[in-house]
């Protein structure tokens, strides 16, 4: 049932993740400087499904109770509306800032519970966690990609078999595995799930590295070792990103941890995890919510651009309208992948409504190109005035008279320009910045084997026809402009 965010907090600081920050364990993150601001943010995020403005749209009802509705099953594109108001809604409050919120991978755990046929004798497994995960409301993350040792050489020839992450062994309780993986973004989470996302392939030994599960952040033997904090203590006034929504991204390994087999969602099969998100609808589902979230980023960025060339007086020159005019193409070509997704939606072959891949392939491989282009348009148009930033404090100090006059601006007072260029610099410039434009380029895998992918599986072959039909090589398949 959709939960609160006390509930979140408070089972956070019951069984804290393993998790490590500059050779300490932490023991409560829910106070702890580096990780307390994404706790609160994701318990506000909860607290908001309560919120009679908010409820009706963030949740939905089933036997006189509230369930996230990133939960909801998606039988028709209605449902898929629905799935996507919400996502939106979310989004919004962080100016689609943050990947990790609850409704990703809850988008990946529906399509896996409506598709659980795929997962042949685990399917009943699958189906009971993601019940449970709908009663607790519980939030997760997941860990995909193996450490990058040595790219050059697959799984089979690292040099120790258990960097990757491999079962060594089966008991009656469960699989024990052993290795690591290179990332999971939001530690504080409850729940980790373990899926391969890179092909496996065949070989010997190749099946110890063929599985899937979920098991709770705080199992004995997992570790996460965080990398360091990007915020800088301060209030929301100095930080206003950094300050609430740092994720934190940790390596994650797992010595000889006990994954029970009611966990285990596919054990030894390399052919269903290598087809396991296409097949499921899990890719179009979590694709799904995050064309929702770009589009909710790339609104927050045109707001940003437009008040900031309002506020310095700049929006009077071409180039700087140009370039505003530019975001405002990018949003609108989010949206219209988001809509056409929408519309195109097919059912799978188990019943699962999903968006159309086309469409989501589409939207998920030009953002991060055009991602860092967005960046570079606000540092184009702030220019130094996304440096020229003092503090909260400064202001209120003795040198506030001189920053009062020389930091007005053509629309605002000091206080409020300086508000919004720090703003524009947590997007754009601060860590926090910085380490978004590497998300966008890689969150949803290498960008050059994504491209790769969607040559391989995009049907080119009504198009060549065409040219084909054009150069009077077959009949024409349709009327077309011949010269006569
Ligand atoms: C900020 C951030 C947060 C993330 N959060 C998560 C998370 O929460 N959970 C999660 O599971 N993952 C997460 N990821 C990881 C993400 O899935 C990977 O970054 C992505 O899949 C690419 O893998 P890699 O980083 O190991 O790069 P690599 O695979 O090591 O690639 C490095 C370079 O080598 C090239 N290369 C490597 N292998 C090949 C090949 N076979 N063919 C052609 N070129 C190749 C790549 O093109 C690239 O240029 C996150 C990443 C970032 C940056």
């Amino acid at each position: 049932m959709a939960r609160t965010g006390k509930a979140y907090l408070e089972a956070l600081r019951n069984r804290p993740p393993n998790l490590w920050y500059k050779g300490q364990r932490v023991e409560d993150p829910t106070t702890h400087p580096v990780f307390r601001g994404i706790t609160h943010t994701l318990a506000r995020l909860y607290d908001l499904q309560h919120d009679p403005k908010y409820r009706d749209q963030l949740t939905y009802q089933e036997n006189g109770a509230r369930y996230p509705m990133s939960l909801l099953p998606a039988r028709s594109k209605e449902d898929l509306a629905r799935r996507s108001q919400a996502y939106k809604l979310w989004a919004d409050t962080h100016l689609g800032m943050m990947g990790r919120s609850p409704d990703y991978l809850n988008a990946v755990l529906m399509a896996y519970e409506q598709s659980a046929d795929f997962f042949g004798p685990y399917a009943e497994n699958v189906r009971r966690y993601v019940q449970y995960v709908r009663e607790e409301d519980l939030c997760t993350t997941h860990c995909l990609t193996n450490p990058q040792v040595n790219r050059a050489k697959s799984t089979l020839e690292q040099p120790d078999p258990y960097i990757p992450l491999g079962v060594v062994r089966e008991t009656s309780e469960g699989i024990v595995v052993r290795g690591a993986r290179m990332l999971s973004t939001l530690p504080t989470a409850d729940e980790l799930l373990v899926f391969p996302s890179t092909l496996l392939k065949e070989g010997p030994g190749a099946d110890k590295y063929a599985v899937a599960f979920a098991i709770p952040t705080h199992t004995p033997g997992l570790y996460f070792i965080s990398r360091e904090g990007l915020a800088q203590e301060g209030s929301p006034y100095d930080y206003p990103l950094s300050s609430q929504l740092e994720e934190m991204d940790c390596l994650t390994v797992f010595d000889d941890v006990l994954v029970p087999w009611e966990r285990v969602f596919i054990y030894k099969d390399l052919a269903r995890c290598n087809s396991a998100y296409a097949e499921t609808g899990a890719l179009m589902h979590m694709a799904h919510q995050v064309v929702v979230l770009k589009t909710a980023k790339t609104e927050a960025f045109l707001g940003l651009v437009a008040l900031l060339a309002e506020t310095i007086g700049a929006e009077v020159y071409p180039h700087v309208q140009e370039k505003i005019a530019e975001v405002i193409v990018y949003l609108e070509a989010m949206r219209g992948f988001w809509a056409r997704a929408e519309m195109e939606a097919q059912p799978n072959a188990y019943g699962l409504v999903c968006p159309s891949r086309a469409a989501l392939d589409g939207a998920r491989n030009l953002y991060p190109r055009l991602y860092p282009r967005i960046h570079e348009i606000v540092q184009q148009i702030a220019a130094s005035g996304l440096i020229t930033l003092p503090s909260e404090a400064d202001l209120a100090s003795p040198v506030g008279p001189y920053l009062e006059k020389f930091l007005q601006s053509a629309t605002l007072p000091a206080k409020e320009r300086v508000q919004l260029f720090r703003l524009a610099w947590d997007m754009t410039l601060s860590g926090f910045g910085a380490r978004q434009v590497l998300y966008e380029r890689f969150f949803f895998g290498d960008p050059v084997r994504m491209y790769q992918t969607l040559y391989s599986v995009y049907d080119k072959e009504p198009y060549k026809e065409r040219i084909r039909a054009f150069l009077g090589w077959q009949p024409q398949p349709e009327p077309a402009l011949v010269a006569d």
